[in-house]
C-alpha cells in the first residue's frame, strides 16, 4: 500500500502558535520528513532560515501528505526574522555549551510549549544544521533550552527524528492538557516581550555600556552573553522592557551633556 495518499491533504492547524524553525538545513530530504512529522503530530508552522536548497522536490517528496507543510512554509534570511514575534523562544542541542543555560527535558518543553500556546503565545522552537547544530548566539536568544537523552556514544539525531520527539511531546501535552495549564508563573498580567523586543533592547543596551565605558568591545569576555542568559531567565514582559529602555534613553541623555 502507498503510504499515506488517502488521508486528507489539508492541515489541521491542532496546534496554532507553535513555529518549528530549522535553521539553514543543507538537505531538503531532511525538511521533508521534517514537515511530515510536524503534521503527523498536528503542528503545522514551519519556517525556513536561509536553507541551502529549496524549494525542492526532494523536501515535497520525503513529505508525502504534509506537502501542505512545505507549500505554506515561511523562508527568512535569518533567525531574528523567524523569532520576532514569538514571546518563547527554545532552542534544541545536542551538546553542552560553555556557559549553561536553562534546560528543560523534551517532556517539560512539551508541557512549557502547550501552557504557553494554549494562552494565545507564540512559541518557536529553534532546530541547528545537520552539520553543526545551532550556534552559540543563536542559542544565546533563547529563554530555554532542550536536550533529547541518548545514548552516551552518540547524541547527534537527525534532523527530522529530533523534529518528530519534540512534536510528540508537544502533542502529548496537548492531549493531556486540561490537567497541566494555569499553573503560577505562566500567568502574568502583561504580555511577555517579544524576541524582538529583546534584540533591540540588548543593542540598545550594549551600546550604552560601551559609551559609560563599562563594556569594552575590544576586550568583551562572556559579559553580554552573561546578561543575556539574566533577560532571558528573567523573561521581561513589554512593561518592563519599555522602563529598561527608558532608562537606557536617559542615561544617554545625561552621558551626552557631559563636556
Ligand atoms: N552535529 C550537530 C548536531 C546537528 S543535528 C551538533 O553537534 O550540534 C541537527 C539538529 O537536530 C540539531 O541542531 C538539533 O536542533 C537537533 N538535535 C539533534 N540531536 C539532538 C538532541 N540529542 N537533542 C536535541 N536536539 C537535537
Amino acid at each position: 500500500m502507498s503510504d499515506d495518499k488517502n488521508e486528507p491533504e489539508e492541515a489541521d492547524d491542532l496546534l496554532p502558535g507553535v513555529n518549528i524553525v530549522l535553521i539553514e538545513t543543507s538537505h531538503p530530504g531532511n525538511i521533508g520528513a521534517a514537515a511530515r512529522a510536524m503534521k503527523n503530530m498536528g503542528v503545522t508552522q514551519l519556517t525556513l532560515v536561509n536553507p541551502k536548497d529549496f524549494p525542492s522536490d526532494q523536501a515535497v517528496f520525503r513529505a508525502v501528505s504534509a506537502a501542505d507543510v512545505i507549500e505554506s512554509a515561511v523562508v527568512v534570511p535569518d533567525v531574528d526574522a523567524a523569532i520576532a514575534g514569538c514571546e518563547l523562544v527554545i532552542g534544541t542541542s545536542a551538546r553542552d555549551r560553555r556557559i549553561p543555560w536553562p534546560m528543560l527535558d523534551p517532556r517539560a518543553c512539551g508541557e512549557k510549549v502547550i501552557r504557553e500556546q494554549a494562552a494565545g503565545k507564540q512559541v518557536a522552537i529553534l532546530f541547528g544544521r545537520e552539520d553543526r547544530g545551532l550556534t552559540n548566539e543563536e542559542l544565546q536568544k533563547c529563554h530555554f533550552h532542550v536536550n533529547i537523552p541518548t545514548g552516551k556514544a552518540y547524541s547527534s539525531l537527525n534532523l527530522a527524528m529530533a523534529v518528530q520527539v519534540i512534536c510528540y511531546e508537544i502533542l502529548q501535552a496537548h492531549l493531556s492538557k486540561s490537567s497541566a495549564i494555569n499553573t503560577d508563573s505562566d500567568e502574568w498580567d502583561m504580555p511577555f516581550a517579544t524576541a524582538g523586543d529583546m534584540e533591540h533592547f540588548f543593542t540598545h543596551l550594549e551600546k550604552t555600556l560601551i559609551d559609560v565605558n563599562f563594556h569594552d568591545p575590544a576586550n568583551p569576555r562572556q559579559l553580554l552573553t552573561r546578561i543575556r542568559r539574566m533577560f532571558n531567565r528573567i523573561r521581561p514582559d513589554q512593561m518592563e522592557i519599555n522602563i529598561l529602555r527608558g532608562f537606557l534613553t536617559a542615561v544617554n541623555e545625561q552621558t551626552s551633556k557631559l563636556p
